[in-house]
């Protein structure tokens, strides 16, 4: 075999860049949102270790419906297309992003908030689904009680899912605060970026 063929040596090199490439691009994303100690200790503030599970189950089992406010829930139809951002004045200011999914609210904890313009990637950690009924809740949740502190409405609206694979979700927001097309990307566990992207020229 000759190892000198041009093709077999492109096609390494080749190899060779794509793989550098998606090593670069995750990592600065990555590291974009990670340099900072502040965001890391938040990080272990809001999560849990576990798996985020599918379904209510681990809504439920973190919270104790007699002490605080917030709805037992169910989970409804799936047909739903609504968002919410809820401010979470918890142990940690963090903002609560929330996509009405499969019957669920799929969650997200964004500290720095829902960016409005594009080219600003924030970290995303994802948490456990929330009930539907989640999506109007404000109030005060009591101290010693998962999340303790206050929760408000920052934004709501509706959303069209433009795109989803394992690693992406693309969606187009139109909220009263928030509107235009966003992305969410996994980069590993429970971390995402959330960003606003470009809008396309038609
Ligand atoms: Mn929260």
């Amino acid at each position: 075999m000759d190892f000198c063929d041009l093709n077999h040596t492109t096609g390494i090199y080749y190899g060779i860049m794509i793989c550098l490439y998606r090593v670069s691009v995750n990592r600065s994303l990555y590291l974009t949102e990670r340099g900072s100690g502040t965001i890391i200790s938040l990080t272990v503030g809001v999560v849990a270790p576990d798996e985020v599970k599918m379904g209510l189950e681990d809504y439920r089992q973190k919270r104790e419906f007699g002490r605080t406010p917030e709805p037992a829930g169910e989970a409804g139809s799936g047909e739903g297309n609504r968002f919410v951002v809820q401010k979470h004045q918890a142990s940690h200011l963090h903002y609560d992003f929330r996509l009405e999914m499969e019957g669920v609210l799929r969650s997200w904890a964004v500290p720095k908030g829902v960016p409005d313009i594009s080219g600003v990637r924030r970290l995303a950690v994802q948490t456990e689904d929330h009930p539907v009924d989640y999506i109007d809740f404000a109030g005060t949740i009591p101290g010693g009680e998962y999340g303790a502190g206050t929760v408000e409405i920052w934004d709501k609206g509706t959303f069209r899912l433009d795109r989803e694979t394992a690693a992406q979700l693309e969606f187009t927001l139109e909220g009263e605060r928030l509107s235009g097309a966003y992305v969410l990307v996994h980069t590993d566990g429970k971390n995402w970026l959330l960003l606003k992207r470009k809008e396309k020229s038609h």
